[in-house]
């Protein structure tokens, strides 16, 4: 038996030849996913408690070797389909597979220990009575792998999660930091075709979830491993994920890449949720031009980015700006020549932020938002400001 080598070894060997090839892909604006095999598709998946619907059609495919996230607040949904994902739970329709073959449905339901997934939970869930060896090895003793071979994985995992001189510890004996990374060990020892995480890092600091959600990336994508992982911090989906999926009431809102969602959000739900929480009302005008649809807001204009499916024939209805506070550039004293995009606003409040301001702002029609500044402003100041079109996300207001 040639031990834990295989996994560990091979998934750095195989990236660390094409490095500078596979950087560029993971960072690259607007890239594709992954293009591996498929690994999990869901179809149109539901779930119900009692008369709740906490599920309402969730579909998607994964491919081998890719992270997921599922980004959406508080009560959206995202355990509910984690567990499903696990076998933890059972759909009440739609179907989900793992490699093309039926894992769960109504009338299916695969053994959590039969789909090759292993989950971390929010709390760790760590045995508090096995040290940091005998919980990593847990799953391991469970099979028929040599002590030796068994010593050899467990070491190599712990030295990838920066636990070497922990083994014998127990896990009240360890930082919160350290027992997510056993819990993460253990998930791994067992070599999953999927590892499902729910929430991982929030119990951690926020300096420690900032270091820990860069290192997890890291690491699963040097192990080529398929994640499909949960969160309501979009800090944290964007720094792990090859695609996230953004969850709102038990319906997919969203599915892209990090720099998809974040240059185009698809609702102003979606643009709120990812930091575009500036919303100022308006109406459809025609463009100058008269190719397309502005915002006017007050005597301003507003071109920007509008839904795919914005309707031209029902131009005369309400819409609503959405933009992020550090989009918002002070103009220039002058109005640009055109004054499109321009807005003229009174400084109302000014509070500093460490290193930058975050100022609100309000028009002549008394609406506000907030912008943030590199030095401060006194309030009362009147300000023009601009927004770039690309910036400037505009929905219809019913949304
Ligand atoms: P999230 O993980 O996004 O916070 P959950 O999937 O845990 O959301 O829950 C989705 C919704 O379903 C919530 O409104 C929650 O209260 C409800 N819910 C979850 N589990 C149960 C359960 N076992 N019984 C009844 N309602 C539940
Ligand atoms: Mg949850």
């Amino acid at each position: 038996m040639n031990s834990a080598a295989p996994l560990l070894d091979e998934g750095i060997r195989g990236t660390a030849a094409t490095d500078h090839a596979a950087a560029r892909k993971s960072f690259s604006p607007l890239e594709s996913a992954p293009t591996g095999k498929l690994l999990l598709s869901a179809d149109g998946l539901t779930k119900s408690y009692g008369s709740f619907q906490a599920l309402r059609g969730i579909s998607f495919d994964m491919r081998e070797g890719e992270i997921i996230s599922v980004l959406g607040p508080s009560g959206c949904g995202k355990s509910t389909l984690l567990q499903l994902v696990a076998g933890l739970a059972q759909p009440d329709g739609g179907k989900l597979a793992l490699d093309s073959k039926v894992i769960a449905s109504p009338s299916v339901m695969l053994a959590p220990e039969k789909r090759g997934v292993n989950m971390v939970f929010q709390d760790y869930a760590l045995w508090p009575h096995m040290n940091v060896f005998d919980n990593v090895s847990y799953g391991l003793r469970q099979g028929k792998l040599r002590k030796a071979d068994i010593k050899e994985r467990v070491n190599e995992l712990l030295t990838m999660l920066h636990l070497d001189g922990l083994e014998h510890r127990l896990p009240p004996q360890l930082s919160g930091g350290q027992q997510q990374r056993v819990a993460i060990a253990r998930a791994l020892a067992t070599r999953p075709r999927l590892m499902l995480l729910d929430e991982p890092l929030s119990n951690l600091d926020m300096r420690l979830r900032v270091e820990m959600r860069s290192e997890m990336a890291y690491l699963f994508k040097r192990l080529g491993i398929s994640v499909f992982h949960v969160t309501h911090d979009p800090e944290e989906a964007y720094a792990m994920a090859d695609r996230i999926m953004i969850l709102r009431d038990g319906r997919v809102d969203q599915l892209g890449t990090p720099q998809e969602v974040h240059s185009r959000p698809a609702s102003r739900w979606a643009a709120s949720l990812l930091g575009a929480y500036n919303g100022l009302k308006g109406a459809a005008v025609r463009t100058g031009d008269g190719t397309g649809w502005a915002a006017s807001i007050g005597q301003a204009r507003f071109r920007g980015l509008l839904p795919l499916d914005f309707d031209n024939e029902r131009g005369d209805r309400e819409l609503i700006l959405m933009f992020r506070p550090e989009d918002v550039k002070l103009a220039a004293d002058a109005r640009m020549a055109d004054g499109d995009n321009c807005l003229d606003a009174a400084i109302v409040h000014c509070a500093f932020e460490g290193g930058r301001w975050r100022a609100l702002a309000e028009t002549a029609e008394r609406q506000r938002f907030y912008m943030v500044l590199a030095d401060a402003i006194r309030p009362g100041t009147m300000v023009s400001v601009k927004l770039d079109p690309a910036h400037a996300f505009i929905y219809p207001f019913e949304k």
